[in-house]
């Protein structure tokens, strides 16, 4: 029997490593995650998450023969393979391909989430086929991965698609990066959460959600309110689809890309992000793209995006290295 060829995917969360081996369509095999442990060396977390790979894959090597490695993970470096900064796992510099060759001497690449987010969808998601487009991850956070002619744009440190630290405000919401009106204080689950309190304080205007002490308001509880009704909770969606549709009208000017992808977070609220954002991009695109850049929904819909993320970045690899 031959051997099915695939490759050992990692993504590396705030709370949960989780890998897996996929094939080159995209199928994956066996999954399996370990608790990223707080304040813990990289070199401590890849010791148990190979032991635990080890075993697995020893049981199946009968089946599948292992090509590389691609591994996802915020403040990654694809030129240097390191982690560069990481405020989740407290690391500084690290260098992850060093450590991940000590175990297997394959083809190991890394970068950030967002790029392998982006990778994915070019390769089994909503992106198959296509060489110019755009990721989008409106999570906690606002990751972008950006496809021109066909590669990721890593810029000249590797830290290239910044889109969520664009200033969409002057004078805005504070920001984690240390300044001020960033796009990712608008579109995100925090941002939706902030405007529909900033709305709370301007308007007034019912709401179910007023009950609820605020800490316990979520972006889930304001989707639900909004499809249930609300009209306050769905402003808050109109307004954020506005300034995330205004933001995409300029990202198209720079990059002519053939779609944009929505994923994760806020993209599960559906038409009620996609409608005002499709108005409001299309309000202010630049003539010449009118009527020509699709919004969509990301088509990786089995809960393991990342996974098919960081394999599609280490297939791009070896298929880059085999032509
Ligand atoms: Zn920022």
């Amino acid at each position: 029997m031959s051997l099915t060829e695939v490759t050992l995917a990692i993504e590396i969360g705030g709370t949960h490593t989780s890998f897996g081996l996929v094939d080159v369509k995209g199928n994956s095999f066996v999954e399996s995650r370990i608790p990223t442990k707080p304040n813990e060396s990289p070199e401590s977390l890849f010791e148990r998450l190979f032991n635990k790979f080890n075993k697995i894959y020893k049981e199946y090597s009968y089946k599948y023969k292992l090509q590389g490695i691609g591994i996802g993970a915020p403040g990654a470096n694809y030129y240097n393979g390191t982690i560069d900064y990481s405020s989740n796992l407290n690391w500084c510099y690290v260098n992850i391909v060093e450590i991940v060759k000590k175990y297997y001497d394959l083809p190991t690449v890394i970068t950030n989430d967002a790029n392998a987010a982006a990778l994915g969808e070019m390769k089994f998601g909503a992106a198959k086929g296509m060489k110019n487009f755009i990721q989008l991850t409106l999570d906690k956070g606002f990751g972008s991965g950006i496809v021109v002619d066909g590669n990721i744009v890593y810029g000249k440190d590797g830290f290239a698609g910044e889109i969520g630290h664009t200033i969409v405000e002057k004078n805005g919401r504070s920001c984690g990066c240390g300044r001020c009106g960033c796009l990712e204080t608008y579109v995100s689950t925090s941002g939706l959460i902030r405007t529909f309190y900033e709305l709370i304080s301007q308007l007034n205007e019912v709401s179910v959600l007023k009950e609820f002490p605020p800490e316990e308001v979520t972006a889930r509880l304001i989707y639900d309110a909004a499809k249930n009704g609300d009209k306050l909770a769905n402003t808050t969606f109109e307004i954020t689809g506005k300034i995330l549709g205004e933001a995409l009208a300029n990202a198209v000017a720079y990059l002519d890309p053939e779609v944009i992808i929505l994923s994760e977070g806020l993209a599960m609220a559906g038409d009620l992000l996609l409608t005002p954002t499709k108005i409001n991009m299309e309000k202010n695109l630049l003539n010449i793209y009118k009527g020509k850049v699709e919004v969509l929904l990301s088509g990786l819909t089995k809960g393991n995006a990342a996974i098919l993320g960081a394999s599609a970045l280490i297939w791009h690899e070896i298929q880059k290295m085999n032509k």
